[in-house]
């Protein structure tokens, strides 16, 4: 493991106090369409409107109606009066010896989440949460001992790409030539937070994500992590269409129900019948089985076994985690050969098996690592250890 990295504090202005305004970032087309009309422009012009904003907001990355140069100038002031453009603040950022950035982000209300940029040959991936904390306890889930807080707003969500862009300088500068490499060039749902228990608030966010004259990322290039919510899957594929993976982690009910204990609601063969329908009903390619390798829990060559039958016919990629501790986590990391062993049945068996990388250890901005510290009502260990032992 590399040196911790001193979090290098970042000043950035602090949110204005509630004034009335709408805050335009995380709107859809629709709402903003609503907003613009209900603060006074002609039906006629709406879309339009919306069409010129989204573009300042959304593409060019301006904050200021001012800089709004297509906009007449009283109608900048108008909108000025209405409206504000704000993102999430962040707080902190870390930079881990491997490139790994991790933020700290404070939203209304004084609370936290992290997100997690990882930079990778040709691409960049981001992290993004949906929740303060999580309802969902697995028991090998650092964001799982702290309580639900809040779900985060679209604005939130969709904030969490700006800010990244902002802090990498990616914003596109006027007349300069068109740079086809992104550095967030992929976003994962996979940061605080289980995304289909804020359904609506990820749907609006991604929408606005995908939007093609705005940040313009494709379908293809999201992936929304889910615990295993079956009611909301079918749910994703015909209101988001993305990438779906899903927190597998387990070969039987038994183990299942401990590990990832939404488990007890919607059981391995539930998830499976739901899952078998998300390619056809999203139009998407192959769905990622994460699996997180936990010492003597789920990793012997019985459960590569079992799992490779389990997913039989489903177009799908293995995605093996290697555990990340945390302080006080009840499980340990299987073993490099383990991890070998087990992947090499997968991939005998006709599948992709990548090993996933920790990222970011060092400043604990790997999977599963993220949590607020901030936030009080967390769990003890003992609850913990309570419900590991199911
Ligand atoms: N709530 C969603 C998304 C967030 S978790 C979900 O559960 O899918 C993102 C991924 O990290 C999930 O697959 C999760 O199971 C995994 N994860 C959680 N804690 C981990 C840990 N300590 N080490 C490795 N992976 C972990
Ligand atoms: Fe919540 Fe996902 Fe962590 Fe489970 S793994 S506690 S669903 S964030």
């Amino acid at each position: 493991m590399n040196a911790p990295v001193t979090p290098d504090v970042l000043t950035l202005p602090r949110k204005l106090p509630d004034n009335g305004r709408v805050n335009i970032v995380g709107l859809t087309r629709d709402q903003l369409r609503e907003a613009l009309v209900a603060a006074g422009t002609p039906e006629k012009q709406a879309k339009m409107r919306v069409g010129q904003v989204w573009q300042w907001v959304y593409h060019w990355g301006v904050r200021d109606f001012a800089r709004m140069s297509n906009l007449a100038k009283d109608y900048r002031a108008l909108l000025a009066e209405r409206f504000e453009i704000v993102l999430p603040e962040i707080v902190t950022r870390q930079i881990s010896a491997d490139g790994t950035r991790k933020y700290l982000v404070r939203i209304a209300g004084g609370h936290e989440v992290e997100t997690v940029y990882i930079p990778e040959e040709g691409r960049g991936t981001l992290c993004v949460s949906s929740q303060v904390g999580c309802t969902l306890t697995c028991s090998f889930c650092h964001t799982g001992t702290q309580k639900l807080v809040r779900n985060l707003t679209a604005g939130e969500i969709v904030g969490q790409l700006m800010l990244a862009r902002d802090d990498l300088g990616e914003w596109p500068v006027p007349g300069a030539p068109k740079d086809e490499t992104r550095l967030v060039s992929n976003i994962v749902l996979m940061g605080m937070g289980e995304p289909l228990y804020n359904f609506d608030a990820v749907r609006d966010a991604m929408k606005v994500c995908m939007d093609n004259e705005g940040l313009s990322l494709s379908r293809r290039r999201i992936t929304l992590s889910t615990s295993g919510v079956v009611p909301e899957i079918a749910r994703t594929a015909e209101e988001i269409g993305c990438q779906l993976a899903v927190s597998f982690h387990a070969t039987t009910d038994e183990v299942r129900n401990v590990l990832v204990p939404i488990n007890k609601r919607w059981n391995i063969a539930t998830l499976l019948d739901a899952l078998r329908d998300y390619p056809r009903l999203s139009n998407s390619e192959r769905i990622t089985f994460e699996y997180v390798m936990l010492a003597g829990v789920n990793d012997s060559d019985a459960d590569a076994h079992r799992l490779v039958k389990l997913i039989e016919g489903i177009p799908a990629k293995i995605n093996l985690i290697p555990f990340n501790e945390w302080p006080g986590a009840p499980y340990k990391r299987s073993s490099n050969n383990r991890i070998h062993a087990f992947a090499d049945i997968i991939y005998h068996a006709g599948y992709a098996s990548p090993i996933r990388t920790p990222r970011g250890e060092d400043i604990m901005a790997a999977c599963g690592q993220l949590k607020s510290a901030t936030e009080r009502g967390r769990k003890s260990r003992a609850e913990i250890a309570a419900e590991a032992a199911g």
